[in-house]
């Protein structure tokens, strides 16, 4: 079987049988018309299915080892697909350090149509196992987390819910298909916000869900027409385009955070590094079970005695203050002021996270630049 750094060049890609075009054509249709009635070519409306977005579709499906994909308008859009999944007086489980904007979903939108959710620490499985009730349906899994890069058993977690045959659910955004493949260990779904790593280029927004076995995959191909929240076919192509080069990318970021971890742990002013590949991260023995790699993200506490988060961001020049991640340019922003702060004083402290965290995204630029560069806005 090939390699995925082959597959993410080749997979589904070539959908141009007229000209034999090495990239995938755009279609920018909404409808396609009939050879006769009840004789198509396989599409008849865009929200429904496009030949763009199949042939994404066809290649995030195969980067994680599902059986198939949709391929959403966002991240979020994902996510709130799969929640459709599930009816009122259903109950979820899931981790108390889990993406802003989901914890956003769960809490005020699906929380008021009257589907229930456990926030709990899931590095702690006891915890876990605790807050499955008579009504759970699922476990929304996470890992690492944002921005702490916690990492949650996937094995341990995904036996929970097979026990109980709940749905186990995957964000897999912050390793991408490269580094994690939450399949391996007997997840149901995986979703990606493909924004950040499978794109890569900070130039679209989008997301995907891939499907664990074709009864998963049927009822979510069916959810994300009937909610009519599938990509476009401009931005399936714009991700098709960046996720070729995902493998090589998700090798220069995860360079780059080691050496900047290495770099800040060292660092007078800073107080405590969040990484994967440092061995100051208490997980080893998890991450190197589940994890191919440790990604591009990382974050630390700033010594605000010293530095204020006010003179680190306006003094550093390649990192730009912007929340989102996965991009080939370097990016930091505050969690508590930016990111997270949907999440309300309270849960942000039951997190960990701290009015002196910083969330670092680290980019593919040279790694000597981007240290200097902190060197200088670190300094007192
Ligand atoms: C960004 C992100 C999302 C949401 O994706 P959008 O494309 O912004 O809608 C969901 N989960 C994680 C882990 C993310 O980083």
């Amino acid at each position: 079987m090939a390699k995925l750094r082959t597959k993410t060049v080749h997979t589904g890609v070539y959908k141009d049988k007229s000209y034999n075009s090495v990239t995938t054509p755009i279609y920018p249709t909404s409808t396609f018309y009939f050879d006769a009635l009840g004789k198509n070519k396989g599409y008849d409306y865009t929200r429904s299915g496009n030949p763009t977005r199949t042939a994404l579709e066809e290649n995030i499906a195969e980067l994680e080892g599902g059986v198939g994909c949709s391929a959403t308008a966002t991240g979020m859009a994902a996510i709130t697909a799969v929640l459709f999944f599930l009816k009122a007086g259903d109950h979820v489980v899931t981790g108390d350090d889990i993406y802003g904007g989901t914890y956003r979903l769960f809490t005020q939108v699906f929380t008021p149509l009257g589907i229930r959710f456990s926030f709990v620490n899931m590095r702690d499985l006891d915890a876990v196992a605790k807050a499955v009730n008579k009504d759970t349906k699922m476990i929304w899994i996470e890992t690492p987390s944002n921005p702490l890069l916690n990492i949650v058993d996937l094995e341990g977690t995904i036996a929970i819910a097979k026990k109980k045959k709940l749905l186990s659910v995957v964000d897999n955004t912050f390793l991408s298909p490269y580094f994690q493949q939450p399949f391996e260990f007997g997840a149901d779904i995986v979703v990606h916000s493909t924004t950040k790593y499978i794109n890569g280029h900070s130039d679209v927004v989008g997301g995907a869900i891939i499907y664990g076995n074709k009864d998963l995959e049927q009822r979510g191909r069916f959810l994300v027409n009937a909610l009519g929240v599938s990509e476009s076919p401009f931005d399936a192509w714009l991700v098709l385009r960046g996720v070729k080069t995902l493998v090589q990318r998700m090798e220069a970021h995860q360079a780059n955070a080691l050496a900047i971890a290495e770099f800040l742990e060292g660092h007078k002013n800073v107080k405590k590094v969040y990484y994967p590949g440092l061995k100051s991260h208490p997980q080893q023995k998890l991450i190197k079970k589940q994890m191919k790699g440790f990604g591009g993200m990382l974050a630390f506490e700033l010594d605000t005695k010293k530095v204020s988060c006010d003179q680190l961001f306006t003094k550093l020049k390649y990192f730009s203050l912007a929340e989102s991640l996965g991009g080939v340019e370097s990016l930091i922003e505050h969690p508590w002021l930016m990111s997270h702060a949907s999440m309300g004083e309270a849960a942000l402290k039951a997190s960990g996270i701290t009015k002196e965290t910083i969330r670092v995204s680290c980019g593919i630029e040279d790694a000597q630049d981007l240290i200097d560069d902190l060197a200088n806005a670190l300094k007192v």
